[in-house]
């Protein structure tokens, strides 16, 4: 990579891992992580797991993994453009979704309804103990031993109650400091991403329509534009080209605004990045109000969209159901997480329990979910 900028993050001086190992021969430490998450199940697992549309309710909606393949392109150019360490960016951005649990938000919030005596449920958090503790390839260690500024990436938020435990990753919630730019940026890519690829889905799906959008500005100054430039243009290819402008605008916008906010700070280091008292990756105001807005139609009309809602109710009963019958009998549960669970309730009594009840469930696909579901709830397929 070329013009590495002074602040960027860099592999030779990584904070390490949790087990010390010898350095990779032919890659970097950074790069070394973006190969772990990609050979990892949880990451393969993403291909099943809802985004806003459940997986079988049509092949050309965004899953948890096309989401997350758009969020690693979209950081990696913000990256590459800034000097910024491209594949801390890519490591960051194909594993901040892992923790997700079946359903999209829908099942992360009933899980945590049902996790709520024993210390909830959040998919951030879920998301680092499945690279730290629950993948299980490596003989060494346990999880797969990611280096310290990748596990940074992906806890983007937390809450202070769980940042103690935390230990090294938890103290800069506790101590109001930043993580690395690659972080940050990887944070804004993913709303990027999912604002833009959520209007698409949306319109697909015909939930939301073209005429609604007309009072979201970011999208219809572009979408006009669009209209005047190529008043033939209709369909799908009216709807990419005009969200591939809007993609594009809200791009520029970061990297520009990042790049005047990093110099107005002065910063020359990776530690004066860390010790500002906020992000210096940032949107302009007005860039940042126009996103507002956006995702406020989002939620106002797409998740909240009564069909969504009939989705958002049945994955609630499914997670509900499951979590209830394995906290029952853990001998439902699969031999693995039955030893895990047998381990966690020594430790944590009932609260232990449900732990290794809660990881087994987050890890399950939407299809995983259901057909378990069918399993053990589904009486008349008995014969
Ligand atoms: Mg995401």
């Amino acid at each position: 990579m070329n013009n590495i900028a002074p602040y960027a993050a860099d592999p030779a001086h990584s904070i390490g891992r949790r087990y010390p190992e010898p350095a990779p021969t032919y890659r970097t430490e950074f790069q070394r992580d973006r190969d772990r998450v990609i050979h990892a199940k949880a990451f393969r697992r993403l291909e099943y797991k809802t985004q806003v549309f459940v997986n079988h309710e049509g092949d050309l909606y965004r899953t948890r993994l096309t989401h997350s393949l758009e969020v690693a392109q979209i950081a990696r150019t913000v990256a590459r453009s800034m000097g910024l360490n491209e594949d801390l960016t890519e490591a960051i951005a194909l594993s901040h979704d892992l923790g997700h649990t079946p359903f999209g938000h829908a099942g992360q919030d009933e899980l945590n309804a049902c996790m709520k005596a024993s210390g909830g449920f959040e998919h951030n958090l879920q998301s680092l103990r499945v690279v730290d503790v629950l993948e299980d390839s490596y003989a060494d260690f346990p999880g797969i031993n990611l280096t310290f500024e990748t596990r940074e990436g992906i806890l983007k938020h937390c809450a202070l109650k769980h940042a103690t435990a935390l230990g090294d990753v938890g103290t800069r919630f506790l101590n109001k400091t930043q993580p690395t730019l690659e972080a940050q940026l990887t944070n804004l890519a993913d709303e990027i991403a999912y604002n833009n690829h959520d209007i698409e889905d949306g319109l697909r799906s015909g939930l939301i329509t073209l005429e609604q959008l007309q009072d979201v500005p970011v999208f219809a100054v572009e979408y006009q534009a669009v209209r005047q430039q190529y008043p033939d243009l209709q369909g799908r290819r009216l709807i990419r080209e005009t969200l591939r402008r809007v993609i594009g605008c809200m791009v520029v916008d970061l990297i520009e605004s990042s790049r005047a906010a990093i110099s107005a700070s002065g910063v020359q280091t990776l530690a004066e990045v860390r010790a500002q008292p906020v992000a210096l990756m940032r949107y302009s105001d007005t860039m940042r109000q126009q996103k507002n807005v956006l995702k406020t139609f989002l939620r106002e009309n797409l998740y909240f969209h009564p069909t969504v809602y009939r989705m958002t109710w049945r994955a609630q009963k499914v997670v509900r159901a499951l979590f209830e019958a394995y906290m029952q009998d853990t001998r439902l549960l699969t031999p693995k997480y039955q030893a895990f669970a047998k381990r966690y309730e020594a430790e944590n009594g009932e609260a232990g329990r449900a732990r290794a009840i809660a990881d087994f469930i987050a890890g399950m696909t939407d299809r995983y979910a259901m057909r378990e579901y069918g399993q053990l709830f589904d009486l008349a397929g008995l014969r």
